[in-house]
């Protein structure tokens, strides 16, 4: 039997980390170093490293940034809070690279909040854009992480005006049970308009889905911060399937693979293309040779950059 390489398709770099990585690199191209950016722009080292040794630095405080310089809000966004600081500091330029998936959720949360709803959120608590998120309006939102969690909510069974929004990386499988449960309990519970976990975390869930079947083990390939990879590595192992995630290939134990026939790979929505090909080259090392590529959907998605970077 041939030993094989199943490479999970789409998996990788997402429109919107497509978009926060441009703006940092064009604002470099285009204002010169260095260019500020709060928190990582996205969660992986291979990427932050890079952008960090052509000039953006990487900050959590803005008292960290220096009057009249570029700042770039990450791709998970950031609260309202950081909004108005910033505004009240003297900087250049402020350039917004939250997703625009984020910032859907962002203001249908604004929406829900005019109209006076009880607000639950599924996320996890200190994620940024968690964080980003509850931090968009003055009022109380109720974060939910399990179940279990459902039951200490404050909010009466029967009141008429609660709804519900999510963090956009979350687990497809257990966002739809805490739905449920959600559902079962508040009566009129208000659903969002349109899923608010994105399409790029649902089609890399279900790419992974797709080759757990035939797959001996799945390398996810992602930062340990990174959310949406660590849910591809949850959901393999929930279907029994022994997961492993990694930033490089040199990560690999050769004891991974022993007695192994069928390795799958993905990478989660910040890991670039480059590191999918160094895990490949590294398994080939050890005679898996055959490379197939295991498609479920096609992406076409693309977010346009603010108009100033627009060259
Ligand atoms: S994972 Fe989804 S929400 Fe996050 S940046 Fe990518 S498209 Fe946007």
């Amino acid at each position: 039997m041939k030993k094989q390489i199943i490479l999970a398709t789409p998996r990788g770099f997402c429109a919107g980390v497509d978009r926060a990585i441009e703006i940092v690199e064009k604002a470099l191209t285009q204002y010169g170093a260095p260019i500020y950016v709060r928190h990582e722009v996205v969660h992986n080292k291979f990427v932050v490293d890079n952008l960090r040794t052509r000039g953006a630095v990487f900050i959590e405080d803005l008292e960290d940034v220096p009057e009249n310089s570029i700042l770039v809000y990450s791709a998970h966004g950031v609260p309202l809070s950081v909004q108005e600081e910033a505004k009240r500091k003297n900087l250049k330029m402020i350039f917004d690279a939250t997703c625009p998936l984020v910032s859907k959720v962002h203001n249908e949360i604004k929406n829900l909040y005019r109209n006076e709803y009880q607000i639950i959120m599924i996320g996890h608590k200190g994620h940024p854009e968690v964080v980003g998120t509850m931090g968009q309006i003055d009022g109380k939102i109720f974060l939910v992480e399990t179940i279990e969690d459902i039951k200490l909510l404050p909010i009466s069974f029967d009141c008429k005006k609660v709804a519900v929004v999510t963090q956009t990386t979350l687990s497809i499988d257990e966002t739809k049970l805490i739905i449920e449960e959600l559902k079962r309990k508040y009566i009129y519970l208000r659903l969002p308009k349109n899923e608010d976990i994105c399409y790029a975390t649902q089609n890399r869930q279900d790419a992974v889905k797709a080759i757990a079947k035939i797959c001996d083990i799945l390398i996810v390939i992602g930062s340990k911060n990174s959310s949406n990879s660590n849910r591809l590595k949850e959901l393999a192992e929930n279907l029994g399937v022994k997961s492993y995630l990694i930033d490089f290939a040199d990560e690999i134990s050769p004891s991974w693979l022993e007695g192994k026939f069928s390795i799958g790979v993905t990478a989660g929505a910040s890991a670039p293309e480059i590191l999918v090909e160094e895990v490949v080259n590294y398994l080939m090392k050890y005679d898996f040779c055959e490379i197939k590529n295991f498609p479920t959907i096609e992406e076409k998605m693309v977010f346009a950059l603010p108009k100033e970077l627009r060259f």
